[in-house]
């Protein structure tokens, strides 16, 4: 099976076919860095990171660039509020500079934490300044904007798709117009491309520009930036469902009416959202969950990212503690049973006991058979819950040897990004030597054979003598796996 992605441009699953063979051009929306990143951002850089892996899977070579907000986006992504980055750096007493640079790496250490693969490219509006300027230039040269009360608008009536991807009807929207939007916008959907009056007199960042010294819109970073690294077209466009009526909608239009290209991207990729039981979560609105709040509350990153590749990408997420805590003991039962797998192949060390296989012996067929499971699973519009399930499956099966089941899930975990191979081997650090490691699953073995023989008191008796060694035996859905105490 072909890879498949849900494009919202047309609503529908498409079979995957690069503009270039073998390359993919993939752009993710990236943070706006005025406060800390929420665990429902995550969840965004999470999919991007799958699909981005899988891709790579895949064989494809990917260019994978994601902006980093540090001017123009205001709270309203239509113009309106305030200006994130301004009203943080007032909040806090600091520049907006220092704000930017330190929340981008606070951005950089939860993505690290949660093993999200850092894009090749990543580029600071800030630092393209001159691109977005060049940009509004080739827009304004064919005729889409026009220049009121000393900002630099675009004109959607002139662009004849305008809303498309989120299937808007501009006549609707005129229609149903809000009070109190911008006097100087002749639609409400008109959007600013350059500011020279804003309602903040404090803009601290502001640059010349050929209308006047301001600073860019929003939504034009995007665009300049995506096709610097990407070119005039590229493959991939992602980010979450929030985007589609404005952000993105108003990046088609400025990128089209720039270069006469059209459609500017092939496949638009949106993630829904993660929900509380109190509804949206928002930075903006304050008293959200970091992934650091997470960390204080006892759980491992990899927790939370194990409990994001639970749900699929296109439904929404409901979090809660209890699902949470179903993540951290499914990775722990699988990380015990890597353990195992890994001390009964006799390695010792989890890595040597799937590279012995790797070198040796092609997969069985039923092993393959697995990983061709995967990846159909991925391929269907990138299904995690399912690629999940085969990954549990390949570790129950008792007809596979351990040190097969290894390779298997190393491989797959290549896009799950669980780092199972690096944090059973951190787990084996604890433990001693091989040889104990023998003994114990030689123990684990006699208690099984005697709970079939329904010898219960000898069973007790192997699990008290473990315990009185310090370890703990837990029976579940994978076999009987252990852990100290
Ligand atoms: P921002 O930093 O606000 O520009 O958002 C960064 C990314 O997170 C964007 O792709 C948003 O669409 C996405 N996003 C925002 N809130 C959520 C949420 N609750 N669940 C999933 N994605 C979200
Ligand atoms: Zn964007």
């Amino acid at each position: 099976m072909a890879l498949t992605l849900f494009n919202t441009l047309g609503r529908e699953l498409q079979v995957f076919e690069p503009l270039e063979t073998g390359q993919v051009g993939f752009y993710g929306c990236g943070p706006t860095v005025y406060n800390y990143a929420h665990i429902g951002n995550l969840r965004a850089y999470v999919f991007h990171d799958v699909v981005v892996r899988t891709l790579r899977r895949l064989g494809y070579q990917v260019k994978h660039v994601m902006n980093i907000t540090d001017v123009g986006h205001l709270s309203g992504d239509n113009d309106e509020g305030d200006d994130k980055m301004v009203k943080s750096a007032e909040e806090r007493g600091k520049s907006v500079m220092e704000i930017a640079d330190f929340y981008t790496g606070a951005f950089f250490n939860d993505t690290e934490r949660m093993n999200i693969l850092r894009p090749g490219i990543v580029c600071r509006a800030t630092e393209h300044i001159g691109d977005m300027i060049a940009l509004i230039q080739k827009i304004e040269a064919h005729g889409f904007t026009y220049f009121a009360g000393g900002n630099l608008y675009f004109d959607v009536a002139r662009f004849s798709s305008y809303g498309e991807l989120a299937r808007l009807r501009l006549e609707d929207l005129k229609a149903g117009a809000r009070t109190g939007v911008d006097e100087n916008k002749r639609n409400p959907q008109d959007f600013v491309l350059w500011f020279t009056k804003s309602k903040f007199e404090n803009q601290a960042l502001i640059w010349d520009s050929p209308w006047g010294r301001g600073y860019p819109g929003w939504h034009i970073e995007c665009s300049a930036m995506s096709i610097k690294y990407l070119g005039e077209t590229f493959d991939i466009h992602a980010g979450g469902v929030d985007h589609v009526p404005i952000h993105h909608t108003n990046e088609i239009a400025q990128s089209e009416a720039a270069t006469g290209k059209s459609p500017w991207v092939k496949y638009w990729l949106h993630n829904e959202f993660l929900v509380l039981d109190k509804g949206k979560m928002s930075k903006s609105a304050g008293g959200f969950l970091t992934l650091q709040s997470l960390i204080d509350a006892g759980y491992d990153p990899l927790d939370y990212r194990y409990f994001l590749l639970g749900g699929h990408y296109r439904s929404q997420l409901q979090f809660s503690y209890e699902g949470l805590d179903s993540a951290r003991n499914a990775r722990r039962s699988l990380l015990d049973k890597v353990r195992s797998l890994a001390a009964k192949a006799g390695s010792g060390v989890v890595k040597a006991a799937a590279e012995a296989w790797k070198q040796g012996e092609p997969l069985s067929v039923a092993a393959q058979a697995y990983l061709a499971a995967f990846d159909r699973a991925l391929n269907d519009d990138i299904s995690t819950p399912r690629a999940l399930a085969e990954l549990w499956g390949v570790l129950r099966d008792s007809g596979l040897e351990g040190g097969e089941i290894l390779a298997v899930i190393f491989d797959m975990d290549r896009v799950l990004g669980l780092s199972l191979k690096e944090q059973a081997e951190k787990s084996f650090e604890r433990v001693e030597d091989a040889e104990t490691l023998r003994e114990i699953e030689d123990l684990i073995a006699r208690r099984t054979g005697a709970k079939k023989a329904r010898d219960f008191a000898q069973a007790d008796a192997i699990r008290d003598t473990l315990k009185s060694r310090g370890i703990l035996l837990e029976d579940g859905p994978a076999g009987t796996v252990w852990r100290r105490i």
